[in-house]
């Protein structure tokens, strides 16, 4: 069983918000997915060891922000990095609380706003596997980030390669130098020295 094949299946990427009595606290994850479209379902799975886990059990309910492609990587590092049991990383993020309470991250590229309740759950060993009814859901502007995309834009120090004719930015998993001599972009076929970092 090759476990790399894994690597082929494309991800997003959210904040997962949640305030318990008056606390805010949020982690990054890339496992959020719909699961039926009437009504509409989400899936989320997170980390049992995790403190915002943990707090989303005992209130019920979670808020999650969708990442775009121009959220920047600090913000993306700083909450995905450290433990909310020891620091107060929600401090200085621009948020805005949903009817639950919950924090939704505000600006900083996010590109939707939903709000759920969590209505079963799943034990998977290192991991809960939640079931979400959406009680709120808003469509902001931007495209969303794929996981691999931020990695990528990650290892260029937060820059994006972008095309100059079209203005595709590259959001492959393949870092945009290991590309071939003949990748073209995929919108308007121009050859790769058409792209530059910014
Ligand atoms: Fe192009």
């Amino acid at each position: 069983m090759d476990v790399t094949a894994l690597f082929k299946i494309q991800y997003g990427l959210f904040v997962i918000g949640v305030e318990q009595e008056g606390r805010l606290n949020a982690c990054v994850v890339n496992t959020v997915a719909q699961a039926t479209a009437e009504p509409p379902q989400l899936t989320l799975t997170m980390q049992k060891r995790n403190f915002t886990t943990e707090l989303a059990r005992k209130k019920g309910s979670v808020a999650i922000s969708v990442l775009g492609e121009k959220t920047p990587i600090e913000l993306i590092e700083r909450l995905g990095t450290q433990s909310g049991r020891d620091t107060d990383k929600m401090e200085d993020v621009p948020c805005t609380r949903d009817a639950a309470g919950n924090p939704l991250l505000v600006g900083n590229g996010v590109v939707a706003h939903y709000s759920a309740e969590i209505t079963s759950e799943l034990d998977l060993g290192s991991h809960y596997l939640f079931v979400l009814k959406p009680t709120a859901l808003e469509k902001l502007d931007g495209t969303p980030t794929t996981y691999s995309g931020y990695r990528a834009r990650k290892s260029t120090g937060g820059k994006q390669w972008v095309c100059t004719i079209c203005h595709y930015v590259y959001d492959g998993a393949t870092p945009f130098e290991e590309l071939p001599d003949n990748w073209v972009c995929p919108v308007c076929g121009e050859p790769k020295s058409a792209f530059v970092l910014e």
